[in-house]
């Protein structure tokens, strides 16, 4: 049995902004079948607090960047998890990084640097409770823990750091690095400087034993200027040490047979009754009922999803006897520009504006298909789930839709092969044509219907990649240098 920390902002249930909180939620329950006991370091948040079960005290520090804090050891839903409590850093209302007001915390470099310096104090045997040979830090939240256990003495445990979003880095102005209490040497290329100030994402992938990212076709792209975001010299000079280990999702959370979210499970032999969710899906959306496909976005609305294009396109698609069902928060200006698509065709689309976990399920359950125009894409779970739920994923090429998502190309149709629908460019013309596509293949139901059982028996569990990460684990704790 191997340990290992895992070190997140987020995890399914207990809080949940996006795909980040799924893949930590579930991958310590995907290794116990590995031979891996996997513990999961996060924030305090309120939410957190209150979901925690048995938790007790097991560390404490006297002064943690400016307050007591202590890590509190509990489970909940079958993982086993190291809270960190730190009432001054994370006892917030709402979301782990911004502010009532929308604005990021002040003082998010001081939390964070809380949470690596935490998880590194676990990484070198402090806590008792649970010393592990390997710190597996998620994205820039985390990062800081593999920089801290850089520049400790031995023992310490390895390290790696997972980019779910090479967007989100986590840079900082040069005056926090005093108070970060690493050595002066750690203010170099060679640690988290960058570009003259603090990246926290950047001094993690410097310094972690390993790098890896979401999917094969990400890793790859990280490496040019078009996708690396800045980090792209940094992670070619790592490549030897960068793997992609493409996500999957959790069949438990995620299943058809059982989902209590939806009017009527279902699967493969009673499709069939997917219809009743599809009701209950024009019921919620205020969409005129039919027979016609329905398409369903659920997505934050940013620019990185391609939310502008969605809104470029939906009225020739309307035209053409589409509806649209979108679920979805954030940016204000796309949500407006989604507003008023669907005032324009009302009826047709329906725009329900926040964030609804059960709502998303009854989606999937319901919808006809599920769209990801992303620019680009990490990974993305949307299109797992929509596989799984008969949804047929139309994605673009892209990151991990291009490694999860089999084409309906003629060829794919022929081999009897094809799982969705994929595009490129990734703009209003090629998306409008592959939804047109779609809305072709659906009015033959048996092509369709095909297409929807094949995604379905698709294995979009973590069975293989859980099996990589515990490979991974392996071979730096047997073989990496320090
Ligand atoms: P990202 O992490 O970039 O947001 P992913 O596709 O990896 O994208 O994961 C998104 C996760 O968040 C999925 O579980 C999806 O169902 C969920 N999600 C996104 N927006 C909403 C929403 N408005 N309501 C409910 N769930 C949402």
């Amino acid at each position: 049995m191997i340990r290992v920390l895992a070190v997140a902002s987020e995890v399914f249930p207990l809080i949940k902004t996006g795909g980040l909180a799924d893949v930590v939620g579930a991958l310590p329950l995907a290794l116990k079948a590995r031979d891996v006991s996997m513990r999961v370091m996060v924030p305090g948040y309120p939410s957190v607090k209150t979901g925690l079960v048995d938790g007790r005290v097991v560390y404490t520090f006297d002064d943690l960047f400016g307050g007591p804090a202590s890590i509190v050891a509990g489970n909940a839903r079958g993982l086993e998890l190291l809270v960190l409590d730190a009432p001054h850093l994370f006892d917030r209302p709402g979301n782990p990084y911004v502010g009532p007001d929308g604005a990021d915390w002040a003082d998010n470099w001081r939390r964070f640097a809380a949470l690596g310096r935490a998880a590194a104090d676990v990484g070198r045997g402090r806590v008792g409770e649970f010393t592990p040979e390997v710190v597996h830090c998620h994205d820039w939240q985390a990062a800081l823990a593999a920089v801290y256990l850089r520049y400790a003495e031995q023992p310490k445990a390895k390290t790696i750091v997972t980019i779910h979003n090479l967007a989100f880095q986590g840079n900082f102005g040069a005056s926090i690095f005093r108070e970060l209490g690493l050595p002066p040497a750690a203010f170099s290329i060679a640690g988290v400087e960058y570009y003259g100030g603090v990246g926290y994402l950047k001094g993690g992938l410097q310094l972690a034993d390993a790098i890896t990212t979401v999917s094969p076709t990400y890793a790859r792209e990280i490496c040019t200027p078009e996708a690396g975001m800045g980090l792209d010299g940094l992670l070619r000079e790592r490549r030897n040490v960068l793997t992609g280990i493409l996500n999957g999702a959790d069949t438990d959370v995620w299943d058809p047979e059982t989902d209590t979210s939806l009017t009527a499970t279902y699967n493969t032999s009673r499709i069939r009754l997917r219809a009743l969710n599809k009701r209950a899906v024009e019921d919620r959306f205020g969409l005129k009922a039919g027979d016609g496909i329905i398409f369903s976005v659920v997505s934050r609305l940013t620019w990185q999803k391609g939310i502008d294009i969605l809104a470029a396109a939906i009225d020739g698609l309307v035209a053409r006897g589409a509806r649209f069902a979108i679920l979805g928060s954030g940016d204000p200006a796309l949500e407006t520009l989604l507003g008023s698509a669907a005032r324009r065709n009302s009826g047709q689309v329906g725009l329900i504006s926040g964030y609804d976990e059960a709502l998303s399920h009854l989606l999937q359950g319901g919808a006809d298909a599920i769209v990801m125009p992303s620019r680009f894409e990490p990974c993305g779970l949307t299109q797992f789930y929509g596989l799984r739920y008969g949804c047929v994923p139309v994605v673009s090429r892209v990151g991990g839709l291009a490694d999860s998502v089999i084409d309906a190309n003629d060829a794919a149709l022929s081999a009897g092969v094809a799982t969705g629908l994929q595009f490129l460019p990734v703009e209003a013309a090629s998306f409008e044509a592959a939804l047109m596509k779609a809305q072709d293949l659906y009015a033959d139901e048996r092509v369709w219907q095909t297409m929807q059982k094949r995604g379905m028996r698709s294995d979009v569990s973590w069975k293989k990649s859980s099996s990589h990460y515990a490979e991974l684990y392996r071979r730096i704790v047997g073989t990496a240098d320090t």
